[in-house]
């Protein structure tokens, strides 16, 4: 099963599906990510606030897999804002991965009130300059922080990485993206799960015998959504992955659409500080 690769705007190739390992413990980490690997994923999504990179390092070094072969994204934590602090940051991170470098990495949230995301960014496109991460992105960004971002540096975060799942669509934020070139990550793709008791998903995950998770990711796919669902089961990261074989009809994926009510779960970036 090839995991289809989306083309960011730096040139580079990442794989549209992953392994999301939020509020995963220190004792689930390490068999989570292993199993990831070995049924297939590429792509781990993790950060500092997660307090689990040891253990994606871990799992990955007993792996064997070449690094070039995985896409690795972590996130600059809320209280590491600022140029300076950036720097110290990645390499905390990187010490954590036992990595030299990661493919990907994120300013976590904005925190307007703060008014220091500018400058952080500015630190992560040194850091990229140096080598230590391949790519670099924001998370929560609402369009006037990247519009901010992008006037100031000139450089395009490759990807915002944004609450997205049936419920919360997020539509206008989406057009921005594909207006400035900025590819689209959905975090809680599945809702945090509550997304999975939809009548819609549930009967179109009947009709095309698969199963609701797997119908919410397949729409997540073919929206051109990177996306990295969350499980520490077996069953279920196996389940998730098997999602490259089938398609929805444009139908179907209107009908998913258009379940959207303005259902979010998390924060609000805009008041997030
Ligand atoms: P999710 O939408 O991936 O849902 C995870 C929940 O769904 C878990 O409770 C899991 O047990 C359940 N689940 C997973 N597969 C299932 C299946 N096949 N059948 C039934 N239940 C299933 O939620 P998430 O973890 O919030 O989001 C995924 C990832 O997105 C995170 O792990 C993290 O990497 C990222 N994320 C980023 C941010 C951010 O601010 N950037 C915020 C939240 C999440």
């Amino acid at each position: 099963m090839t995991v289809p690769t989306i083309t960011l705007n730096d040139g580079l190739q990442i794989p549209q599906f992953g392994l999301g390992v939020w509020q995963v413990s220190t004792d689930d980490i390490e068999p989570a990510v292993g199993k990831a690997l070995e049924v297939g994923y590429r792509h781990i999504d993790t950060a500092a606030m997660y307090g689990n990179e040891e253990g994606v390092g871990r799992a990955i070094a007993q792996s064997g897999i070449a690094r070039d072969e995985l896409w690795v994204t972590t996130k600059l934590n809320n209280n590491a804002h600022g140029f300076e602090e950036s720097q110290q940051a990645l390499k905390d991170s990187l010490g954590k991965l036992g990595l030299d470098h990661v493919d990907l990495y994120l300013i976590h949230w904005p925190l307007p009130a703060r008014n220091d995301y500018v400058d952080t960014w500015k630190g992560l496109v040194e850091l990229q300059k140096q080598g230590l991460t391949r790519s670099i992105g924001v998370s929560n960004f609402q369009p006037d922080h990247l519009d901010a971002i992008i006037a100031a540096t000139g450089v395009t975060p490759s990807v915002n990485q944004v609450e997205i799942h049936p419920t919360f669509t997020q539509t206008a934020l989406v057009a921005k993206h594909q207006e400035l070139g900025v590819h689209t990550e959905a975090w809680s793709p599945l809702g945090q799960a509550e997304d999975l008791r939809n009548e819609t998903v549930t009967q179109l995950a009947d009709k095309l015998g698969k199963t609701p998770a797997q119908v919410i990711l397949r729409w997540h796919l073919q929206k051109g959504y990177i996306v990295f669902p969350k499980s520490v089961t077996p069953s279920r990261i196996e389940e998730n992955f098997q999602i490259f074989d089938f398609e929805l009809t444009g139908d179907d994926v209107a009908a998913i659409d258009a379940l959207d009510e303005g259902n979010r779960i998390g924060p609000d970036p805009d008041q997030f500080n």
